[in-house]
C-alpha cells in the first residue's frame, strides 16, 4: 500500500472557485459591505482597550459608482489592515480574521467566517484595487493590486480619508450594470438595509430599522404594517402578523405576516427572509415551515441556523424543524389573543386564515388540538360560531347513536333557497365553499360525532318534516301524483310531509354515495337521484282538479331551482309557464 497527498494546481482551481462560489453574482457587494461593516464593528470593540475614540456614527460604509469608468468603490472607515493583516488574510483564500476576532473577544456582530467573501469580488471585477491603512497609530497606507489570479502586487500609497478601507473594483464587460446607481442600490438595499452601521450608495443612506428586534410590546399595530409596506410595497395590507421571539431550540426573532386572501392572491410559496446579523442571506428556506403555512411570510433572524459557504442553500438540520413547530405553535397563540380580545376583528380575519386552519387540522393532529377552540364555522345567514357555540345548536338533530347531525351548502348561491328551509326550523347550515371543507368536514365528522349533510341530501329532507295533522291527499290521490311525477322526471319519487308553506317537492342527492361520486369526477355536480313531494302543499290538488301536467312541470323546475340546478333555457321555460298558469284563462 502506499499512502499520498493530493496537490493542488492553485492557478487552475482559481477560476473555478472564482466562478462557483456563489450562485448569485451580486452576492460580491453583501461581502464587501460586510467586510466594511466588519471593519467597523472591530474598531468599536478595540476603541475602548486601546484608546481610540471613535463616535459609531461616524463609522460608515460608502458606496460610489462610475458609470462612465465602469467602476465601483466601497469603502470604509474602520479597522483597515497593515501589510502582515492583507499578506496573512486577503492574499490567502480561507483564511478570516472575522471567526478568530468573534472568538477572541466574543463579538456576536461581526458577519464573516469562512474567509471567502473577498475573493467574490472576482466574480464581477478583472481587477480589485484595495487601498487600506490600519488603525494602528503610525500606519502606512498600502496599495494592493490584483486581478484574481495568484499573483499581486503590493506598494505603499496614501489614503487621505486616514484610517480604513476602500475597495475598488474594475467591472468586467458582462457585469457593467454594477456600475448603475439604481443596480447598485436594489442589491445594497436587498442584503445590507437592516444593517446597524450606516450604508450609503452615493452618499443617500439605505439603513432601515429591525423592527423585528423590537420588543413586542413596544411595537404599534401600524408600525407591523408600516414594516410590511418597507418589506413588500406592491402587497396588500397583511390580514394579520406573528412577532417571534425565541431562545430555544435556537435563538430566533422574526415577523411573519399572513397575507389577505384575495381572488387574485397568488397561493404561490412566500419567501420568507432570512437575516444574520441583521444581514440579508437568503429567502429560500426550504420546510422551515410547516405545509399549511407557508403563505405565511416575512423576516427572520437567528445567528444560530446552520449556513454553509454559498449560505443560499439552508441546512435543515432538527433544530430547524423544532423550529417550525414553535412557529406553528405561536400562529396559534395569536390567533387565541385575537379571538379572545376582539371577536369582531377575528370574525373578518378567518375569511382570509379559516381554509389553512382548516388545512392544518385536517393534515396534523398537534395542530388540530391546538387551534380546535379557534376554529369558525360560517353559517348561510353569516354567523361565524366556534366549533362549540355550533355544538350547542346541534342538539335538536342528535340522534340515536350518539351522533348529531349538521347541515352545510357548498355552493350558497345555488343551494342557499334549500338552506333557508333548514334555517327557518332553526337548524344553522355552515357554508362549506373552499376546497378544503369536503376534508375537514370528513374529519371533523370523525373526532366530534357529528354527521354532516348537504342540505340536498336525502337523509336531511326529514328534518324539515312538518306537521302530521292535514295529510293534504288521500293514499289514492298521492298514488296518482307519485306516479305522474315519476313518469315526468324519470326519478324515484317519495313522499315526504313538509308542511302547506313548505316547498312541493325536493331534488335529493343520497349523500355518500354523492361524496363518493364527487371524490371522482371533480367539479362536476352529481345528478340527483330522488324527488320528495310534499302532498301537503295546494298545487296538487290544483293538479288533481284540472288534470293540467303544467302544474307537475312546474313542481319539478321549482324543485330543481331550489336545488341550483335550473339552469338558463329551463329557466326561461319555468317562467314562461308560471306566467300562464297565473294568469286567468
Ligand atoms: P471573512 O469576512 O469571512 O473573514 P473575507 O474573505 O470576506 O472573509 O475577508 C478576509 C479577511 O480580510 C477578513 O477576515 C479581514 O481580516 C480582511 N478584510 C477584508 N476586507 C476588509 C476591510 N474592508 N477592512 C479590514 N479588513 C478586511
Ligand atoms: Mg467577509
Amino acid at each position: 500500500m502506499r499512502t499520498g497527498t493530493l496537490g493542488v494546481n492553485l492557478p487552475g482551481l482559481l477560476p473555478i472557485i472564482r466562478k462557483y462560489l456563489y450562485t448569485h453574482s451580486d452576492v460580491f457587494l453583501r461581502e464587501l459591505i460586510a467586510n466594511g461593516v466588519d471593519a467597523c464593528q472591530k474598531l468599536l470593540t478595540l476603541a475602548p482597550t486601546e484608546g481610540i475614540e471613535v463616535e459609531k456614527d461616524a463609522l460608515k460604509v460608502e458606496i460610489i459608482v462610475y458609470p462612465s469608468k465602469k467602476q465601483l468603490l466601497v469603502r470604509d472607515n474602520g479597522v483597515g489592515m497593515t501589510e502582515e493583516e492583507i499578506e496573512r488574510f486577503l492574499t490567502v483564500i480561507a483564511a478570516s480574521s472575522a471567526r478568530e476576532f468573534a472568538e477572541k473577544y466574543k463579538e456576536t456582530d461581526i458577519i464573516g467566517f469562512f474567509g471567502m467573501g473577498f475573493y467574490s469580488a472576482f466574480m464581477v471585477a478583472d481587477q480589485v484595487e484595495v487601498v487600506t491603512q490600519s488603525y494602528r497609530p503610525g500606519s502606512q497606507a498600502l496599495r494592493w493590486v490584483s486581478d484574481g489570479s495568484e499573483n499581486y502586487t503590493l506598494e505603499a500609497a496614501t489614503r487621505p480619508e486616514g484610517r480604513g478601507t476602500s475597495v475598488l473594483l474594475h467591472l468586467s464587460s458582462e457585469y457593467e450594470e454594477y456600475a448603475q446607481i439604481w443596480r447598485v442600490r436594489q442589491v445594497a438595499e436587498r442584503y445590507a438595509r437592516f444593517l446597524s452601521i450606516p450604508i450609503y450608495v452615493e452618499g443617500s443612506s439605505i439603513n432601515q430599522k429591525p423592527l423585528w428586534r423590537e420588543h413586542p410590546s413596544t411595537v404599534e399595530e401600524s408600525d407591523y404594517k408600516k414594516f410590511y409596506t418597507l418589506l413588500y410595497p406592491q402587497r396588500h395590507e397583511p390580514a394579520f402578523y406573528v412577532h417571534l421571539n425565541i431562545d430555544y431550540p435556537i435563538a430566533l426573532q422574526g415577523i411573519l405576516y399572513f397575507p389577505t386572501l384575495r381572488p387574485d392572491t397568488v397561493l404561490e410559496q412566500n419567501p420568507l427572509s432570512l437575516y444574520v446579523r441583521g444581514m440579508f442571506i437568503t429567502d429560500q428556506l426550504g420546510d422551515i415551515l410547516p405545509e399549511y403555512l407557508r403563505l405565511l411570510h416575512g423576516v427572520i433572524e437567528s445567528t444560530d441556523i446552520p449556513l454553509n459557504v454559498s449560505r443560499s442553500q439552508l441546512q435543515v438540520d432538527p433544530s430547524v424543524r423544532k423550529l417550525s413547530q414553535y412557529i406553528s405553535r405561536k400562529v396559534a397563540e395569536k390567533l387565541k389573543e385575537v379571538l379572545h380580545t376582539d371577536r369582531q376583528r377575528y370574525e373578518k380575519l378567518w375569511e382570509h386564515v379559516g381554509p389553512f386552519i382548516k388545512y392544518g387540522m385536517v393534515r396534523e393532529e398537534d395542530f388540530a388540538q391546538r387551534v380546535q377552540d379557534l376554529c369558525l364555522v360560517e353559517t348561510l345567514d353569516q354567523r361565524f360560531l366556534t366549533l362549540a357555540e355550533y355544538r350547542t345548536h346541534l342538539k335538536a338533530t342528535k340522534g340515536e347513536k350518539g351522533y348529531s347531525v349538521g347541515f352545510y351548502a357548498t355552493d350558497p348561491a345555488k343551494q342557499g333557497a334549500l338552506a333557508a328551509l333548514f334555517q327557518s326550523k332553526g337548524y344553522p347550515v355552515i357554508k362549506a365553499d373552499t376546497v378544503i371543507d369536503p376534508y375537514w368536514l370528513s374529519y371533523i365528522e370523525r373526532r366530534e360525532q357529528i354527521r354532516f349533510l348537504r342540505v340536498d341530501a336525502e337523509e336531511a329532507s326529514k328534518w324539515l318534516e312538518g306537521d302530521e295533522k292535514d295529510q293534504g291527499l288521500t293514499m289514492e290521490e298521492e298514488k296518482v301524483v307519485r306516479e305522474a311525477l315519476e313518469r315526468l322526471t324519470g326519478l324515484r319519487v317519495e313522499r315526504q310531509l313538509l308542511g302547506a308553506e313548505g316547498p312541493a317537492a325536493l331534488l335529493l342527492r343520497e349523500e355518500a354515495a354523492r361524496r363518493y361520486q364527487e371524490s371522482l369526477l371533480r367539479g362536476e355536480e352529481v345528478r340527483p337521484t330522488q324527488l320528495v313531494f310534499n302532498p301537503q302543499h295546494p298545487i296538487y290538488r290544483r293538479y288533481l282538479l284540472t288534470q293540467d301536467i303544467r302544474w307537475l312541470e312546474h313542481v319539478w323546475d321549482w324543485a330543481r331551482l331550489l336545488s341550483g340546478d335550473l339552469q338558463d333555457k329551463d329557466l326561461q321555460a319555468f317562467l314562461k309557464r308560471d306566467w300562464g298558469l297565473l294568469s286567468p284563462s
